[in-house]
């Protein structure tokens, strides 16, 4: 294991939109960490070694401690597997794998190779995240509604993945939501129905409806739709006995009643990565599976609606 003044040396899988979004910027600021490698297909970073596959970046630098898989969800499992077997620890961008049980599979694995897993939910590092879920454990909610709407073009340009069967479609960014639900709110719930509409030229949803429950809970209520123009919605809102909470903007701001209590700028990839060195110095994983079980949930109770295709 890595001691806390040494830099874990870390390779990046995949490199793409999220990548060079968040990743790059965020493991420059962090002394926590080194980039020493990326594997990619198609793409490099400049300065670091470059390699075309992770066989030939685990082969190639043995030094590596870590490595961050952020290729789309349905390829993730094999090269996590691979990195594991090597001895190294796992950053998995969301969503962990294209099933819960891929994701249990490697949390089992981890756990016998002694490294850490991260399964790295960054909606939950928003940061009114924490003051949403420490108001709800005092308020409990009476009702919860969850709406997630956004423009798929605007997002996700050209990513054929997203539509195939094991991206998830509209909910790659719904699983967020579910990401900040199943942390936030004081009790578990689960799906008691959905309706999922599929554009009929894709094999995942563009927009779908679900209801959640529990014995004695509040219901939550998810509308995700990925046609939103304008204004996009990321909003977690929830009645109780001291008045509406509105977690907005993906969890980057909180009201009560009306009143803002929080703001800051989104800073979750940095609040990640200093995570994912906090768990590999003390010798844990961190890898909840519950927003992938509500989604997998989803798709088993869910009725299919056909829609119009879509045309990117
Ligand atoms: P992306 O732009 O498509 O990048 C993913 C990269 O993975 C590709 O550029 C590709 O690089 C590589 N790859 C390896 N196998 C692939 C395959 N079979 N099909 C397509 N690409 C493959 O996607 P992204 O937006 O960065 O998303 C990647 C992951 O991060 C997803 O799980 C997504 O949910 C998550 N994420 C995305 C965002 C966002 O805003 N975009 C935010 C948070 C999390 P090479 O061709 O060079 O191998």
């Amino acid at each position: 294991m890595p001691t806390s003044n040494v830099p874990i040396k870390i390779g990046i899988v995949g490199v793409g939109k999220i990548v060079r979004d968040q990743h790059l910027p965020a493991l420059a600021k962090n002394p926590d960490f080194r980039l020493v490698a990326t594997a990619s297909r198609n793409a490099t970073v400049e300065g670091v070694q470059g390699f075309g596959t992770i066989e030939e970046m685990l082969d190639g630098v043995k030094e590596l401690d870590a490595v961050s898989l952020c290729q789309p969800p349905q390829v993730r499992y094999c090269a996590a597997r691979l990195a594991i077997e090597a001895g190294k620890h796992v950053f998995l961008e969301k969503p962990p794998g294209a099933t819960v049980s891929e994701v249990e599979d490697l949390k089992a694995l981890a756990e016998e190779k002694g490294v850490s897993l991260f399964a790295s939910w960054h909606s939950r590092y928003a940061p009114a995240v924490e003051t949403a879920r420490a108001f709800l454990a005092a308020n409990p909610p009476k009702s919860v509604q969850i709406i997630w709407k956004e423009d798929v073009r605007r997002w996700h340009p050209g990513q054929e993945w997203i539509w195939k069967a094991g991206g998830f479609g509209v909910f790659d960014p719904g699983i967020n939501a579910l990401s900040i639900a199943t942390h936030i709110l004081p009790k578990p719930f689960f799906v008691t129905s959905a309706v999922l509409d599929f554009p009929e030229n894709r094999q995942a949803p563009i927009a779908a409806r679900i209801a959640f429950g529990n014995a004695d809970g509040p219901a939550v209520i998810m509308d995700l739709d990925w046609l939103q123009t304008g204004p996009q919605s990321w909003d977690i809102i929830a009645e109780t006995g001291k008045g509406r909470m509105v977690l907005s903007a993906g969890g980057a701001k909180l009201a009560l009643d009306g009143r803002s209590v929080h703001e800051e700028p989104e800073a979750e990839y940095p609040r990640l990565y200093r995570r994912f060195a906090e768990i590999i110095r003390v010798g844990v994983s961190d890898a909840d599976v519950a927003p992938l079980r509500h989604v997998a949930d989803a798709f088993m109770l869910g009725e299919r609606k056909v829609v119009e295709a879509f045309l990117d």
